[in-house]
């Protein structure tokens, strides 16, 4: 399931939501102070840092795949 990231537009936080995708663009009140009044942003999920230790990781046991 995408992960989908969403900013409100009354306290100006950000959150994010695991949906599917025919709900992508339904409504979805904030978690913080409860508004509808939520925009969907860009998924950031292809950005996280954390690939960045996974991709070192990998490459210094690389030996271990021949
Ligand atoms: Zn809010």
């Amino acid at each position: 399931m995408p992960l989908y990231e969403y900013q409100c537009l009354q306290c100006t936080s950000g959150f994010t939501e695991l949906r599917r995708c025919a709900e992508m663009d339904s409504q979805i009140d904030c978690p913080e102070c409860g508004s509808l009044e939520t925009n969907r942003t860009i998924s950031s999920f292809a950005v996280g840092g954390a690939s960045a230790g996974v991709a070192s990781g990998s490459a210094s046991s690389s030996s271990q795949f021949k």
